[in-house]
């Protein structure tokens, strides 16, 4: 008797290991959609910029991307759009989709459901407020997706946007590492995460400056995470 109870006990801790561990890869996510990637044999890629707004590193990518005429999605933080209202704007004025990537940046693991929601909707209206579109995607903050999350995702009919292509720009060596990195990586119909906040991130916009034309070099248009998933909708 003690053997089987100690047997089911852990089959059941093997059980619910392997399924934390299940909800936690890239390609898996419980309830709702998640996108990392979408089917093309398009050569369109979307860079996404991650934890602003926070200038003045969003300023200077504006400037950067507007140099070669490209356009990006920034998974902006509620509460840095509330500081930086006027930078939201100027994305915005430029033709950059903007995301909703949580109002508070915290981990939504054990978040109750009533707080995760109200995380997405409060940055959805900031965003709003400002001019943005009714349909806003959203980011979760470090990738994380687990349960309550996804559920809360569905039920707002919401698509959780991630990535598959990830050079950390956040912890890179040099703009080139974070270059060679996207290069060696980026597919048709890529994801690409970069980040304009969470610090200095010079490196980020040098590596922007110089990704974008070897890039397009290599045949790739730019588009904002919408357009992307459009391409997948009506593949041609
Ligand atoms: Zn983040």
């Amino acid at each position: 008797m003690v053997t089987t109870v100690a047997l089911l006990l852990f089959a059941l801790l093997v059980l619910g290991f392997g399924f934390k561990k299940l909800a936690e890869t890239s390609k898996f996510q419980l309830f709702g959609e998640m996108v990392t990637q979408v089917k093309t044999d398009q050569k369109v890629v979307a860079l996404t910029y991650d934890d602003g707004p926070n200038p003045p590193y969003t300023n200077r990518l504006m400037e950067v991307l507007e140099q070669f005429g490209v356009k990006a999605t920034f998974f902006v933080i509620g509460r840095q759009v509330e500081q930086h209202s006027e930078t939201v704007q100027s994305l915005q004025r430029q033709g950059h989709e903007l995301g909703n990537h949580s109002y508070s940046h915290r981990r939504l693991v054990s978040t109750p459901k009533a707080a995760i929601a109200d995380e997405i909707h409060q940055t959805d209206q900031l965003l709003q407020k400002l001019g943005s579109p009714d349909r806003i995607h959203f980011r979760s903050p470090y990738g994380y997706k687990r349960i309550r999350l996804p559920w809360v995702l569905a039920q707002l009919k919401k698509i959780n946007v991630l990535w598959n292509v990830d050079p950390r720009d956040y912890q890179a060596v040099s703009a080139d590492a974070v270059v060679d990195h996207v290069l060696a990586q980026v597919r048709p119909g890529s994801i690409v995460l970069l980040h304009d906040g969470g610090g200095d991130r010079s490196l980020t916009v040098e590596a922007t400056a110089r990704l974008i034309p070897q890039l397009q070099e290599r045949g790739y248009r730019f588009q904002t995470v919408s357009e992307l998933l459009a391409v997948q909708a009506n593949p041609s």
